[in-house]
């Protein structure tokens, strides 16, 4: 496949131009340097038409051919890490590393899912009958992309999708379309027609998808405001719902642990991709008597980091990936400055029209301040003193989210016992970021409806099917 500047959308096997196109952005340097289709309701109607009728040719499959052409999917994404990881750069921010590491990992996700089979439960066969139940397929699936990680959430829908005998069509974000249209003229070498769609479009289509009556089920990503109007938007045609949205992640760190070895693992997992990750460490709890050592620490750390244009050498931490998450973050950032809260502030970032925010550690802000309470999604870290772990764990706990979370310890079953209280559907005892294919992905609360990932993901995609035969 060329990787030219040309986007197309992939409808029912063929490339398609959009009806108008909308501007890619390069979020370090704040100008366009590409286009992408603007998808039109005519279009979204012919994917979604395209999508259904390859829906009976692709249930009745065997679901041992659909897995090959997943790996098969997967091993095409790996071979265009390269080429994708540049474009992925450009359009998202992040330096090309972390960008190739997306596309690979995506890859080895889809190729572990691709083994994945739905279980056959058997629960009579007497002489008088015998009663089975199955998963079958739901029909045409609306998937949904943020721009945070646009390569690999995507494919954690599209792999057990697919694997489950699902046609599809995937929506990327706005503001990070290409590597995934890029992507479905891929798959195309692989899939038959109208079994992977992909379309690409303004703050219009998402809207347009959900309200769909040609979908069984939508699978979303992004945030919790949008993921409350993607539910009552389903409810019309109570179409099957997964809501993967935000977090405000605590994490916790006991008095007995280590700082030296820590405090890089921890600076990471707040500010990795620019701390745009739905489960970073939004929140940091400490002990008092390690409270001024780790902050120091971390204050070190910022001061060094190269925030700058991901396609430079040596950059670590990216720009904000657009100009409306960018607002927001300097939005809070100016609050905190206006309540009169401590800002430590890390190493400068360049002049210019990109949305670069320096690293900041807001020194042990008021509980109920906006800082604390609210998602930032950018690289904003309040620290904040405990003393009681009964308190700590209440204080985590109260919030509107219940994504992730993680627990730092010197001793693992004490970090343990704390890590189970939180109400989150993830929690990472000494590590950050550690997620599975084979293992559940879920957010309670705010941050989510359903489950991603494992066994448990993969029947998100189906539904079951009782068969009583009498004998
Ligand atoms: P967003 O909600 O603005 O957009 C997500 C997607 O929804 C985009 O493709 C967008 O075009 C589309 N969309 C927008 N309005 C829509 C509507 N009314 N109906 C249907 N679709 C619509 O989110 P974002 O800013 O792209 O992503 C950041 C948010 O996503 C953060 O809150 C982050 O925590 C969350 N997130 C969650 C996870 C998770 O797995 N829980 C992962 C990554 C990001």
């Amino acid at each position: 496949m060329d990787f030219n500047d040309d986007y197309v959308m992939t409808i029912d096997g063929k490339a398609v131009v959009g009806a108008a196109t909308i501007d890619v952005v390069n979020p370090a340097t704040g100008e366009p340097f590409a286009v992408a289709p603007d998808c039109s309701k005519e279009q979204l109607d012919e994917a979604v038409a395209a999508a259904r009728t390859a829906f009976d040719g692709w249930r009745r499959t065997p679901i041992a051919e659909r897995q090959a052409m997943v790996a098969k999917a997967a091993d095409l994404l790996a071979a265009h890490a390269d080429e994708l990881a540049r474009l992925f750069t450009r359009e998202q921010g992040r330096p090309v590393d972390g960008a190739r590491q997306e596309i690979e990992g995506a890859a080895v996700w889809m190729k572990a899912v691709a083994q994945m089979e739905p279980p056959v439960h058997v629960s009579e066969d007497s002489d008088a009958q015998f009663i089975e139940t199955r998963y079958v397929p739901l029909g045409v699936v609306c998937a949904i992309a943020p721009w945070n990680f646009p390569v690999n959430l995507a494919m954690w829908k599209v792999a057990p999708a697919l694997v489950a005998g699902n046609t599809m069509v995937l929506k990327p974000s706005p503001f990070t379309p290409l590597c995934t249209l890029k992507i479905g003229q891929l798959f195309d070498e692989v899939f038959p027609a109208g079994v992977f769609n992909v379309v690409s479009g303004g703050d219009g289509l998402g809207p347009m998808m959900t309200a769909h009556p040609g979908f069984a089920k939508i699978s979303f990503t992004g945030s919790t405001a949008t993921g409350k109007r993607v539910m009552e938007s389903a409810a019309r045609d109570l179409k099957r719902l997964t809501l993967e949205l935000g977090g405000n992640d605590a994490s916790i760190v006991l008095p007995d642990v280590d700082l030296d070895a820590v405090a890089q693992t921890i600076f990471m997992a707040a500010f990795y991709n620019t701390a745009q990750i739905c489960v970073a460490t939004k929140r940091l709890y400490v002990h008092e008597d390690v409270y001024d050592g780790l902050r120091d620490r971390l204050a070190a750390i910022a001061a060094a980091v190269k925030v700058g244009d991901g396609a430079e050498q040596g950059t670590v931490l990216g720009p904000i990936q657009n100009r409306r998450q960018y607002d927001r973050v300097m939005a809070l950032l100016e609050d905190a400055r206006a309540g009169g809260l401590t800002l430590i502030q890390g190493a400068a970032v360049p002049e210019g029209a990109g949305y670069f925010v320096p690293v900041t550690i807001v020194d042990n802000p008021p509980e109920d301040s906006r800082v604390v309470q609210e998602e930032a999604f950018g690289p904003i870290l309040p620290m904040l003193k405990f003393s009681d772990v009964d308190d700590v764990i209440a204080r985590a706990n109260a919030s509107e989210y219940g994504l992730g979370g993680a627990v730092w310890s010197a001793d693992t079953d004490k970090a343990v016992a704390v890590a189970r209280r939180l109400d989150t559907g993830t929690v990472w005892v000494n590590q950050f970021i550690n997620l599975r294919p084979d293992t559940p992905f879920a957010g309670r609360k705010n941050s989510g409806f359903g489950v991603e990932n494992g066994m448990e993901g993969l029947l998100e995609y189906m539904a079951p099917q009782a068969v009583y035969v009498a004998k």
